[in-house]
């Protein structure tokens, strides 16, 4: 479920992804209309491919937000407007299925693990670069979710005192520092005072820079681009350093647009920064990986999520 458009894909641990929709969801601001498309959607595909009701064992919906996925209560999404909301009854009303939620990025570091680069992981933080910066924690092979399933927001650890202020009202958290939003940030700010750049077209824009154009102006050794990327880089490293020194994790995967699109640049500045704050005992045969799966992750995250909570084989 995103804020603007929901991405669908019917899935088993068999076949992977059989097939995908999109759909626009309007704003997401009105519960009914947005479960009226998300219901649509599930409707389409089950009639396109000729499903029979029994052959679909969940509905695994994805929340940017934090959700109890045992009573299925998003209790806050920002970006879909939603709070103390019950979908898994709400959407239970208009499909004959099972509906199971867990946070996207959780359902993220799932399908890494399950599916991804992670299979033969034991401790392993997946961690996703883009609006804002999540990760979601696998511990002996299962998710963490911590007591209010809330465990995985490395996006607000404080990085930098008195730092940029962060969208959820502290200032200097590790998103408002080195996510693509703090990057596009900076850039336009140096911009603004007329810095040289070949992304001077930005500096009135309210469009944020995509991972695109950031990794075209690299590859053309855009100082500007340049300097704020690897500075954000450094902060990964070091971020990423002090979670080793805590956990002694097996491998850590990064993943998210910008990582996606300039993992040759990034991940040997965020590997460089990494291994000089880590202790040796702690990250000794720690692999550090960009994950290609993109937005299929989190697909595939919900066939490990419907095994878990139904204790099915999908
Ligand atoms: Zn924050």
């Amino acid at each position: 479920m995103g804020g603007t458009k929901a991405l669908a894909a019917l899935i088993n641990s068999n076949k992977g992804i059989i097939a995908r929709k999109k759909v626009a969801t309007g704003t997401g601001k009105d519960a009914a209309e947005y479960l009226k498309s998300l219901s649509g959607i599930i409707k389409d595909i089950v009639k396109e491919y000729k499903l029979k009701d029994e052959q679909i064992a969940a509905v695994c919906v994805g929340v940017a937000g934090s959700v109890n996925p045992h009573s299925g209560v998003i209790t806050f999404s920002p970006n879909l407007g939603l709070k103390d909301f019950n979908i898994k009854e709400a959407l239970g009303e208009l499909i004959p299925y099972p509906v199971l939620i867990e946070n996207d990025v959780n359902l993220g570091a799932l399908g890494v693990k399950y599916y991804g680069l992670g299979k033969n992981a034991r401790d392993m933080l997946a961690v996703f670069v883009g609006t804002g910066i999540g990760a979601g924690f696998i511990f002996d092979g299962k998710l963490f979710r911590g007591a209010n399933f809330a465990a995985g927001e490395i996006g607000h650890i404080k990085v930098e005192e008195g730092g940029p202020l962060c969208g959820c009202g502290n200032h200097g958290c590790f998103e408002a520092v080195a996510s693509r939003t703090a990057i596009d940030r900076e850039i336009k700010k140096e911009l603004k005072k007329g810095e040289k750049s070949i992304l001077k077209e930005f500096a009135a824009s309210d469009k944020q820079i995509k991972s695109k154009v950031l990794a075209n102006a690299v590859k053309k050794n855009d100082k500007l681009a340049t300097k704020h990327l690897t500075r954000a880089c450094k902060t990964i490293g070091n971020v990423l350093a002090d979670i080793t020194n805590l956990l002694n994790l097996d491998l850590i995967v990064l993943g998210g647009g910008v990582i996606e699109a300039l993992d040759k640049f990034m991940m040997p500045i965020i590997k460089e920064s990494f291994y000089k704050n880590a202790l040796p005992t702690s990250s000794k045969g720690l692999k550090i990986l960009a994950t290609k799966l993109g937005d299929d992750a989190a697909l595939y995250g919900g066939i490990p999520l419907a095994e878990e909570f139904l204790n099915i084989k999908v």
